[in-house]
């Protein structure tokens, strides 16, 4: 049924041969980890704390994307971060207030994990970072973990903080949209105690509604039981330099699904093409790794002689399938799935009909995929997510 219903199904035509990409980087290997040393502000000389600044050397460390304090086992005490920088043989990063001690993974932003550090990270949870400011009297120090965070992706906006003062502190939270300064929602946590980090996530949904694409910064207003209030950062400006705000993130609803150098086809590669084809192609190196723009439950996951190896994902709230074609190999995920925006799908190969590695994209409006829907143009969508992600 499915392929009577898909035979419609326009392939990749030869597309000039200078749509196609030269060269450029194949996917890197997985990150390799050797070491792991204290920098700065330690317990200890192989001792970190909350706050230190870690060493971990290795290969293939560039395009490590995120640093992953995993703590014990299982999951649930797993912080992952932004290395402060990544260079080939090693990888710097702060230590979050909320790790504890525990091997240390490196996260490719492609999706590769490295193996689990040899040996531990030990961080010595009795020497908390010290709040920012000066004097006696209330203090509040904020932590966001992450620069950047994708709507439906498995690591969440999320902002720890820390108040100091002698007695409980009543705290509330904010999250601002920079762009004009509106707080968006709200937290209150009540009464928290001094010196014990505190935790709040965020999935990008306020007020019933997934929030538009943008910088966004968590603020936590603190008031002592003596009266005193204090801030974690000033109400930026509208229109102020927005990286500058201590405790911001960049949000974005979707992260481009080519995780590689692309070129996005011209001619009989766009949409309609002069043969009916309702897709985009998007050229780039055969195993270049893919991922979910957008997060959602896969609907189909099969091998068509003309479509390949394929996937259709309705991605949440969005209205949408996201249908991706033409892979390496089966997909990575299987059918009846949910994954995560951001997460590996497979790789961009040529299965099936098609003349050259790509990835045939396709976007159906609702009810989905051959269903009731039909196909949208989606070189405007992958256009927007290419400049920004
Ligand atoms: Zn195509």
């Amino acid at each position: 049924m499915l392929g009577t219903i898909i035979a419609g199904l326009a392939t990749a035509q030869p597309a000039a041969a200078a749509t196609a990409p030269t060269g450029g980087a194949q996917a890197g290997p997985a990150p390799r980890l050797r070491t792991l040393q204290c920098r700065t502000a330690c317990a200890g000389v192989s001792t970190a704390r909350a706050g230190s600044r870690v060493r971990i050397t290795g290969r293939s460390l560039l395009g490590v994307g995120s640093v992953v304090f995993t703590g014990g086992p299982g999951g649930a005490d797993d912080v992952a971060v932004d290395p402060l920088l990544a260079r080939k043989t090693y990888v710097d990063a702060r230590v979050p207030r909320t790790a504890v001690s525990g091997p240390v993974v490196l996260v490719s932003a492609d999706g590769a994990e490295s193996a689990p550090s040899p040996t531990p990270l030990t961080i010595d949870a009795s020497a908390p970072a010290v709040p920012s400011g000066s004097g006696g009297g209330l203090k509040i120090d904020v932590e966001v973990q992450g620069n950047r965070v994708f709507y439906g992706a498995e690591r969440k906006a999320r902002v720890s903080y820390l108040v100091r003062d002698s007695q409980p502190v009543t705290v509330a939270v904010e999250l601002i949209r920079l762009a004009d300064g509106a707080a968006i929602t709200r937290w209150e946590p009540g009464t928290v105690p001094s010196d014990t980090p505190q935790t709040i996530t965020w999935d990008g949904m306020a007020g019933g509604r997934l929030q538009r694409d943008g910088r966004y910064a968590f603020r936590v207003f603190a008031t002592s039981q003596s009266g005193v209030t204090a801030s974690s950062a000033q109400t930026p400006a509208p229109g102020a330099p927005a990286k500058a705000v201590p405790g911001s993130f960049l949000f974005q609803r979707n992260i481009f699904p080519i995780r590689g150098p692309h070129n996005c086809g011209t001619g009989a590669a766009m949409f309609g093409g002069g043969r009916g084809h309702q897709a985009q192609d998007v050229f780039a190196k055969c195993g270049t790794p893919l991922v979910a723009a957008r997060g959602g439950v896969v609907k189909f996951k099969q091998y068509h002689s003309r479509a390949g190896y394929y996937i259709v994902v309705d991605g949440d709230r969005t209205g949408y399938d996201y249908a991706y074609m033409h892979m390496r190999q089966a997909a990575l995920v299987d059918q009846g799935d949910h994954v995560y925006t951001g997460q590996r799908i497979g790789y961009v190969g040529d299965t099936g009909h098609a003349d050259g590695c790509h990835l045939h994209f396709e976007l159906w409006t609702g009810p989905g995929w051959y269903s009731g829907g039909h196909a949208v143009d989606p070189l405007p969508f992958l256009s927007a997510w290419d400049r920004t992600s």
